[in-house]
Parts: C-alpha cells; sequence; structure tokens
C-alpha cells in the first residue's frame, strides 16, 4: 500500500481567533483524528489515551498516540518507553514515532527529557505542538489519539483548531466538581465545531478484589447524567483499579497485560463503541461533488488509500467513469462494484418509478430508453448521490446503503433492501 506523508503545516499557524467554520486540512494518510481531553489535570485522561488506543489496536486498527499533554507529558511512563529518548529524524527533518505495543507513539517528554516541559510557556508550546502535528512520520493510519493538555484555555483552543479532529472524547470523573469543569470543557468544543465523540466516566465503581462488592467512592453515573443533559454520548464508564496505577507506573497498560480484567474489557468496550460512533459519521475522505458525466468534469476522489479490511461497507471512497456506460464505486472496505447506467436507472427508489410502502417497482422497464444515461452525478451529504438523467428524471436519491445492497441483487444475491 502507498504510503502518504504527512504534511507540513505551516500554512495553519494556530490561532485562537481564526473561523471554526473554516477547518484544518486533513492530515493526509490519517483517517481519524481524535482529542481526548479533560476540564483539569488528574482524572485518568492519558490512561484512558493510552488503554483506548490499545484497544483500538488490538481490534486490528493501524494506531498512533500523540502526548500532547506537554507541560506534563506521562505517556512515555506509561508504555515503558525511555525517558529522555530523543526520536530518530528522517533526511527531511521528521520524527519517527517510537513503537510500543504495537502503537507509535510521540511524546514532548521525548523531545525535552522528563522535567523541562514545565518550563515552556505560551507561544513556544504552540510552535511544538506544531512540529508535532505537521512533521511526524505516521505513515498510514486508522486512529491517531490525541492526548490533549487538561483545562480549556487558548492552547486546547488553538489545538482544537489547527488539527483536522473527527471529534473529541472527554474523560471525566464521578464527582461534580470535576463534572462541572468537564462541562465546561464540552462546551469549548461544541463552540469549536468539534464533534463530541462521547464520554467517559472514570474511576467510577470500585469493585473490591476480594469480595466481589461493588463500591461507589466517587459516586457513579454523573457522566451519564451529564451526557443526558447535554445530548451528547455516553461512551462507558472504568471502574476505579488498583491494577490501573501499576499498571500506569510500571509501564505495563492494563489492556495490554491484563487483557481479561474487567478494567481492561472496559476499555475495549469504550473503544468498540466508539468505532461504531465514527462509522456512522461521514468520513471526510470523499469531498461532495457534481460531476458531469459525458466531459468527466468535477470528477470525485477515488481513494484507494483509505481502503480498510475493516471499513465499513455502506462507505463509499471512489466514483468513476469506468466507460460511458459504467460507474464504478469503491467501497471503504474494498469492494468495488461496476454497475450499468441503465440498470441504476430501472432501480430509481424514487416514489414514482417504485412504491414507497412495498417496495414494488411501478417503473416499466420497457419504457426506459436502452441508451438512458446521466448527464449528472451529485452527492447529497454523505450519505447519497442524485442522477440527472438524460430521459428528464431526476429525483431518485441513491443511498449509499441503497446502492451497495443493489450491487449485492445484481450479483445474484439475496437483499431485501433493494
Ligand atoms: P490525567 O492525564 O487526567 O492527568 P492520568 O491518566 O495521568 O490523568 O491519571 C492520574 C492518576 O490516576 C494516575 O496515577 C493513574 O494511574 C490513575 N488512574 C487513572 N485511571 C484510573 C482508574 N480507573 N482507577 C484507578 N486509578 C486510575
Amino acid at each position: 500500500m502507498q504510503t502518504t506523508e504527512p504534511h507540513h503545516n505551516d500554512d495553519h499557524a494556530p490561532s485562537a481567533l481564526s473561523q471554526p467554520s473554516a477547518g484544518p486540512d486533513k492530515l493526509p494518510g490519517i483517517r481519524h483524528v481524535i482529542a481526548v481531553a479533560s476540564g483539569k489535570g488528574g482524572v485518568g485522561k492519558s490512561t484512558v489515551s493510552v488503554n483506548l488506543a490499545l484497544a483500538l489496536q488490538q481490534a486490528g486498527y493501524r494506531v498512533g498516540l500523540l502526548d500532547a499533554d506537554i507541560l506534563g507529558p506521562s505517556i512515555p511512563v506509561m508504555l515503558g518507553l525511555p525517558t529522555g529518548h530523543q526520536p530518530e529524524t528522517t533526511a527531511d527533518q521528521r520524527l519517527v514515532p517510537a513503537v510500543r505495543y504495537g502503537l507509535k507513539t510521540i511524546s514532548m517528554a521525548m523531545l525535552t527529557g522528563d522535567d523541562s516541559p514545565a518550563i515552556l510557556r505560551g507561544p513556544m508550546v504552540g510552535k511544538y505542538l506544531q512540529v508535532f502535528i505537521g512533521q511526524v512520520q505516521w505513515g498510514q493510519l486508522d486512529y491517531l489519539i490525541f492526548d490533549f493538555p487538561p483545562g480549556t484555555g487558548d492552547t486546547q483552543l488553538t489545538l482544537a483548531q489547527s488539527v483536522p479532529l473527527s471529534g473529541a472524547v472527554v474523560v471525566t470523573t464521578p464527582q461534580d466538581v470535576s463534572l462541572k469543569i468537564a462541562r465546561r470543557g464540552l462546551r469549548a468544543f461544541q463552540t469549536l465545531n468539534v464533534t463530541i465523540l462521547g464520554i467517559v466516566e472514570n474511576m467510577s465503581t470500585f469493585t473490591c478484589p476480594h469480595c466481589g462488592k461493588d463500591t461507589d467512592i466517587f459516586r457513579h453515573g454523573g457522566g451519564e447524567r451529564m451526557s443526558l443533559e447535554l445530548g451528547v454520548p455516553f461512551l462507558g464508564a472504568i471502574p476505579l483499579d488498583a491494577d490501573i496505577v501499576t499498571g500506569g507506573d510500571e509501564g505495563h497498560p492494563i489492556v495490554a497485560e491484563k487483557p481479561n480484567s474487567v478494567a481492561a474489557q472496559a476499555y475495549v468496550a469504550i473503544a468498540t463503541e466508539l468505532v461504531g460512533r465514527l462509522q456512522g459519521l461521514p468520513t471526510t475522505v470523499l469531498e461532495a461533488f457534481n460531476w458531469a458525466w459525458d466531459t468527466n468534469e468535477g470528477e470525485p476522489a477515488w481513494v484507494e488509500s483509505a481502503v480498510l479490511p475493516t471499513g465499513s461497507p455502506t462507505t463509499p471512497i471512489g466514483f468513476r467513469r469506468r466507460d460511458a456506460r459504467t460507474l464504478s464505486v469503491l467501497w471503504e472496505d474494498g469492494n468495488r462494484d461496476d454497475f450499468d447506467v441503465r440498470d441504476l436507472r430501472l432501480a430509481c427508489p424514487c416514489a414514482q418509478c417504485r412504491e414507497e410502502m412495498s417496495g414494488r417497482q411501478l417503473l416499466d422497464p420497457k419504457s426506459v430508453l436502452q441508451d438512458v444515461a446521466p448527464h449528472t452525478v451529485s452527492s447529497r451529504g454523505n450519505y447519497a448521490i442524485m442522477f440527472g438523467w438524460n430521459d428528464g428524471h431526476s429525483t431518485g436519491i441513491y443511498t449509499y446503503k441503497h446502492l451497495r445492497a443493489l450491487a449485492e441483487r445484481f450479483a445474484g444475491k439475496d437483499v431485501e433492501d433493494v
């Protein structure tokens, strides 16, 4: 597979004042950048970042971990990486991430040693972060987990605007005060149009390792209540567990070392939930298009590098005019379907051509010209395409789900939703 290098982000100097709607460029080769954030320090944000990254990696994804907790970088210790280990650089001055437990990792601690980050202030922090974002040789990643600095100050806002985030996971503990702070953080992200992927409640119930009894040391359920109140998803709760602390201190994260423990399973469940949410979200691989079929003007992209073995079967990552009568669709899971354009016209799902309730075809195939063809193909949001046909018809919305089901039906499989 072709490797795409991350680009330099020099054109996107951070500015807390720039327009949130403009959105930063995507990082080539990285499908999803996920911020792990919290309103304040000490809630277990870095521990969640590390174990979430490991859970995703164990599920077969290519994962990177960026420790942007610039004033207190703790991830190298949690992963058992030697502190003060300087990353290698490539000939063009890109940093090569350290690899541990299969995770590609870059942390401020690798550049400055253990204690000096605390003296960095303001603009210097921003400069270092720009290096991290634009000049690391990540290669192809499915997920880049971005451990944000705690809080909701300028550094965080700048970061959220200079990195193309798929969304943010907000970590909170169940105490009220922590919830209040997390809520503030959450609002800051929302103001910047960053999708909140969900809330993780950390240090929830304590299960006694001896008697198995559950105790809610810091209360329980606050994260879930907050998600309900604010209308954002709840991703799950992590129990309070002494093994999480020892694992973190000794460089043996619990998901890697005790994968069958209740706590490790809680991280895995959160990772699964997160993947589900991201699959539901539009991918940014394809831009909106309005494509003239005959001249090929406005042709959409065909992003083979976005194929994922675990990818969604109904997310297109490419459209192509194979010949005058064939439309090819490349799906994220790597399947390619070639549609005869007349077959597509016959399968028009609009109310004129198909009875809405029963799905019975109303369109008489004999009435459709043999040489019917589109003059335009255009995208609708991130869920469908529409055709302008040369017989004057143009009202059918072909959802991606419908298109994929059609392909299966044409291939002779028995699929109901066609
Ligand atoms: P933050 O990144 O929010 O500052 P850390 O991830 O560094 O927080 O965690 C702070 C401390 O809390 C660490 O000692 C860590 O081991 C501990 N910790 C994190 N999550 C849990 C948990 N679920 N149970 C017990 N201790 C935890």
